[in-house]
C-alpha cells in the first residue's frame, strides 16, 4: 500500500533532522511562515493522511502533475508534518548510474528553499544520518510507481532550476 510506505518514510524521518542543531534558530523558522496560498508541496497520496488534521489546510493543485499543497498556520504537531517540510530544504535525486546501469539517490539541496533557508544560502551539507535516513526513505517510496515518477520528475525539475541558475549567474 503507497499510504504504509509514506508512513514507513515518516518514521525514518521522524527524530532525524538535517542538522544536528535546530536549524529554526538561524532564521526565525523562515520556512514555516507561509501565508494561506503558500506551502510545503504534497507528495503523492500524502493529501489521504492529512485531510482532516487540524493544523493544516489542503489546497488543490493547480498543475495535473502536482499533488496539492499542505498550508498551515506556522505550527504543526511534529509528527504530523508532511514530508516535504521533514527534508526541507534537501531532495533525494533518483538518477541512472551510466555505468552500472543501477538507480542512486544522491541528495541534493532544493534550489526553491534559495530565497529564504540559510542552509542552502550558505551551501550548508545535511548530517550524515540524515542523508541516510533520506535514502532509505526515497528507496523504500520509489515501490509505488506514482511515487517513484513523481520523485524522478521533482528531481530533474530542480537540476532544471539549478542549472538555470547557474547560467544566469555566468551571463
Ligand atoms: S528555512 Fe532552512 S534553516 Fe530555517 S528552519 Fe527552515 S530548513 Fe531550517
Ligand atoms: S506544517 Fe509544520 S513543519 Fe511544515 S511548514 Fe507548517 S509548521 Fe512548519
Amino acid at each position: 500500500m503507497p499510504v504504509e510506505h509514506l508512513l514507513k518514510a515518516y518514521a525514518l524521518l521522524e527524530r532525524i533532522t538535517p542538522l544536528p542543531v535546530d536549524c529554526g534558530k538561524f532564521c526565525s523558522r523562515a520556512c514555516c511562515k507561509g501565508d494561506s496560498q503558500t506551502g510545503m508541496e504534497l507528495f503523492p497520496y500524502e493529501d489521504m493522511l492529512l485531510k482532516g488534521k487540524k493544523d493544516f489546510s489542503i489546497l488543490p493543485a493547480e498543475d495535473i502533475e502536482k499533488y496539492g499543497l499542505c498550508v498551515c498556520e506556522g505550527f504543526c504537531r511534529r509528527e504530523e508534518r508532511p514530508l516535504a517540510c521533514r527534508i526541507f530544504p534537501f531532495f533525494p535525486l533518483v538518477y541512472t548510474n551510466k555505468r552500472t546501469g543501477r538507480l542512486e539517490i544522491r541528495i541534493i539541496q532544493d534550489p526553491r528553499g534559495r530565497s529564504l533557508c540559510p542552509l542552502v544560502q550558505q551551501d550548508i551539507s545535511p548530517q550524515p544520518i540524515f542523508e541516510r535516513r533520506l535514502r532509505r526513505a526515497t528507496r523504500i517510496l520509489l515501490k509505488d510507481p506514482v511515487l517513484r515518477e513523481y520523485i524522478l520528475k521533482t528531481g530533474s525539475f530542480l537540476m532544471d532550476i539549478e542549472a538555470f541558475r547557474r547560467k544566469l549567474i555566468k551571463t
